[in-house]
């Protein structure tokens, strides 16, 4: 069924250009009227304004993508853009290597710069990642004044103006050079934002739990941001270096002050929007210029630039426009296909089903002074629904953090399909088939319904950075292939006509719906639900039930955690009853109904069975 409809579908045209793999009149149009204003713009300004605007614009491209969509901060950029200016300067000075060879390497040295940096710095958080790309900064300008040898210090170093065999670019020449690599930067930087590149950054940015828990290694994606846009960073410096009225290098244009800067374009741009470095680039480049004989303004006017921005504007020029109704309705939704396939189910091989998936012994929590898990044994059978039950605060979901390994246990073992498995990660038990929805919501703020479904994919799929980065027709194809699928999982959950929707905006129950849809895309083996029916209305309750146990037909193994008792009753296979982080019972749901324990701590009196423990309502006996 789904391979005919694949079949059917016409082929979508492709340019020949791997780059344009997506262009359309549109952007052929914008395309030309880019080249006219570069061609034109030396006409009405000075080239050495115009080369700015261009090289802070190739910055902001890259720190957009650290700042606006991993949601990370960088208050060190000079210090990538002074290893940029200083790989080309010093390779093409000293030891002659042509600026073909040197812009590249200026480029590979920030960029792992960047990813050194990273490392460490990612470790810690907000203030005290801000703090460690200042540090980085200073220790690179203190660096480039001390190693005269090497840099000139303060005094500077004079630098190759380019060249073509003979012929000296002239500044004009070198403004076309640099407009158009800044507008190929833009390109790729549309590329990666507009594919799953962007999209699991977003992601990560939105909740890093949950981009972990369908397989995002949150860290290396950081690290990788922070890479890129260091890279970006060091093709603006290699491009500061080598101006040809300039021929000249020093350290006084590293500075903080120039961090500063770097950010403030992004921001008064717009953080996460397209046009945004653009914009800023522009502004910020003539505010510099104005200020170019009071150097000890800057700092006070891009703070309160940056101030006034965050007060008056907090999505940045570009963001703000955006929401202008009038500039909203051009925008065109992405077209989806009219028919999708249905949903085929998880592809896995299913494990042995006579041996248990899981299987927790000891397993033991504690917080502080609170054991929130005492010492419990529990099995999972493979194909199998197992609930896991007991009042609030009874360690229910510590126990599914654990086995997900968003905690690791203070005692026990938890054994998963043979292996051994307390000290995973998330994305490492992901990518072994475990994932999970959230008793706590955790979506994707940025994201659609769509993309949510997408992210869920990524462990699957295939295309990597370059091929994003160039946009690919294999890339592209890859990305319909998965919206089709993606589209199947949301008709099987009901939100199929929300799909282009912002996630976020959802009802309640349409949430938690997705956070299903968003865990089965992982191809799950065994899928762990944390009150999936909690806040949901109670006529949906029924539709949820149903949903279950159509996902345990597919061959997947679930623990799913409830109040609503009847519909545990009804759907489980075997049931675990934890009390004070103890288990006090475990057995088929009859069993557990007319456990006496059970009764006493959870299910109270037969009379007021069937109620619903955490929200009172009447979920009928
Ligand atoms: P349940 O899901 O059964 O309602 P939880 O597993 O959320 O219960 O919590 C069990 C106990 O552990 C509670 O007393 C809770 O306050 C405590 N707890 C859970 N997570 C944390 C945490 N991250 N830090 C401190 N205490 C926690
Ligand atoms: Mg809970």
């Amino acid at each position: 069924m789904a391979e005919t409809l694949k079949e059917k579908a016409p082929a979508r045209r492709r340019a020949v250009l791997p780059i344009f793999s997506d262009a359309t009149p549109w952007s052929l149009a914008w395309i030309a009227g880019a080249a006219l204003v570069v061609f034109f713009a030396p006409a009405f300004a000075e080239v050495f304004l115009l080369e700015k605007i261009a090289r802070f614009y190739i910055v902001a491209l890259g720190l957009n993508l650290l700042v606006g969509y991993a949601g990370q901060v960088s208050l060190g950029h000079a210090g990538f853009y002074a290893l940029g200016a200083y790989t080309s300067g010093i390779l093409s000075a000293r030891l002659g290597i042509p600026l073909f060879v040197t812009f590249p390497l200026a480029i590979v040295v920030a960029a792992a710069a960047g990813a050194l940096l990273a490392l460490p710095a990612l470790r810690v958080r907000g203030p005290y990642l801000a703090m460690v790309t200042i540090a980085f900064g200073l220790v690179i300008e203190i660096a480039a004044n001390r190693l005269v040898g090497l840099t000139g210090g303060p005094d500077g170093m004079s630098v190759p103006r380019p060249r073509l065999g003979d012929y000296r670019l002239l500044m004009v020449d070198y403004w076309y050079l640099i407009a158009a690599v800044a507008l190929l930067g833009q390109v790729i930087a549309n590329n990666l934002t507009s594919s799953r590149i962007g999209r699991t950054l977003l992601a990560l940015r939105g909740s890093e739990i949950a981009a972990e828990t369908v397989g995002v290694n949150v860290y290396r994606w950081k690290v990788l941001a922070f890479a890129l846009s260091a890279g970006f960073a060091g093709l603006a410096g290699a491009f500061f270096a080598h101006r040809p009225a300039t021929g000249f290098l020093n350290t006084t244009s590293f500075q903080f002050d120039e961090s500063i800067l770097f950010l403030v374009i992004v921001i008064l741009g717009g953080a996460g929007t397209r046009w945004g470095p653009l914009v800023g680039a522009l502004i910020m480049a003539l505010l510099q210029e104005a200020l170019a004989t009071q150097a000890e303004l800057r700092l006070i006017v891009y703070g309160a630039v940056l101030l006034l921005s965050l007060v008056i504007a907090p999505d940045g020029i570009v963001g703000t426009l955006q929401r202008l109704p009038a500039l909203a309705r051009l925008r065109r939704p992405p077209a989806l296909p009219d028919t999708v396939p249905a949903w085929g189910g998880v592809a896995h091989a299913l494990d042995r089903q006579d041996q248990p998936l899981l299987t927790s012994r000891g397993l033991t929590k504690d917080f502080g002074g609170v054991r929130a898990v005492n010492d419990v044994d529990m099995q999972v059978m493979p194909g199998k629904i197992h609930a896991l039950i007991g009042p609030n605060g009874a360690g229910k979901s510590t126990v599914v953090n654990l086995i997900t390994g968003i905690y690791t246990p203070t005692a026990g073992t938890i054994t998963y399909r043979g292996e051994q498995v307390n000290a995973l990660a998330p994305h490492a038990l992901a990518r072994r088939g475990a994932t999970r929805t959230f008793q706590n919501l955790q979506l994707f703020p940025d994201l659609s319904v769509l993309e949510h479904v997408m992210v869920g994919f990524h462990t699957e799929l295939r295309a990597g950075l370059g091929q994003h980065m160039l946009g690919t027709a294999r890339a592209a194809a890859e990305e319909e292939r998965y919206t089709e699928r993606a589209l199947a999982l949301l008709e099987m959950v009901g939100l199929r006509g929300r799909a282009l929707e912002v996630a976020t905006n959802l009802p309640y129950g349409d949430q938690r719906r997705l956070e299903i849809a968003r865990a089965l895309a992982v191809e799950p083996v065994f899928l762990l639900l944390d009150e999936p029916a909690a806040g949901v209305n109670p006529t949906e309750v029924q539709a949820l039930s149903e949903l279950i146990e159509r996902i345990r037909a597919a061959g997947v193994t679930i623990l799913v955690i409830e109040h609503h008792m009847d519909m545990v009753m009804q759907i489980s296979d075997h049931i675990v009853v934890l009390d004070f982080g103890r288990k006090i019972a475990e057995g088929m749901p009859a069993e557990i109904q007319a456990n006496p324990e059970v009764i006493a701590a959870y299910l109270g009196t037969e009379e007021n069975f069937g109620i619903d423990l955490e929200n009172g309502l009447e979920a009928g006996a």
